[in-house]
């Protein structure tokens, strides 16, 4: 599966907004949204502020979520489907749907600094899920799901080193944590209120229903 290689920061600075791509450093000061300069969207015009067209408008919605999540345009559609055949609220259902990706799931439970690093450690063999090595990071979790790590002691360190660096992180309800193992278990379903991106699902199934 293909990946986006180019620069993270770049990809904020479109959409106007911080997607937290780069872990801790978009806490701080050097953040590019933060910087006054680095602000404006990229390229050559991007100083230009027009008004956008309605279409413009649900483009970047759309792209928001995608870019909040790590997914190529193929992805994101097969889980627009998805969502489509649900019987509930396409748009909210679309967002739950991706918060339950294993990746997510893995950075919600703070064992990395990014859904990108989390990714990493998934690929790389480090988790297992139910008691089985996992090394796929678009994996939905459900109700009971148990997250573990691999018996070994390169996966307890690099875990336990990030979940000491930032000890007052909060797990959402839906998740269960025992910091001290470390692991996880899933007891609900995320709703949309757990969902941490300013985005009008209504013009993402707008957009996409076009
Ligand atoms: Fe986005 Fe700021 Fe993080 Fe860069 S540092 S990825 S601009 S939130």
């Amino acid at each position: 599966m293909s990946r986006y290689l180019g620069p993270s920061c770049r990809l904020c600075r479109r959409e106007g907004m911080k997607l937290m791509l780069k872990g801790g450093r978009c806490e701080t000061a050097k953040c590019a949204i933060e910087k006054r300069e680095r602000s404006m969207a990229p390229g050559q015009h991007g100083w230009r502020r027009g008004r956008k067209s309605d279409y413009a408008v649900r483009l970047r919605e759309k792209q928001k979520v995608k870019r909040f999540y790590g997914l190529m345009e193929r992805q994101f559609k097969a889980y627009f489907h998805q969502a489509e055949r649900g019987t509930g609220n396409t748009g909210q259902d679309l967002l739950r749907l991706l918060e339950r990706r294993l990746d997510n799931v893995v950075y919600k439970l703070n064992f990395a600094s990014s859904r990108k690093s989390a990714r990493q450690l998934i690929t790389h063999g480090h988790l297992c899920l139910n008691g089985r090595r996992v090394d796929v990071p678009d994996l939905l979790v459900k109700i009971g799901d148990k997250i573990t790590l691999k018996n070994s002691d390169k996966s307890r360190k690099i875990v336990k080193e990030h979940l000491e660096s930032n000890p007052n992180f909060v797990v959402q309800g839906w998740l269960q944590l025992d910091a001290a193992k470390p692991m996880a278990t899933v007891v609900g379903l995320p709703t949309r209120d757990d969902v941490q991106l300013a985005v009008e699902e209504q013009l993402v199934v707008e957009f996409c229903s076009r």
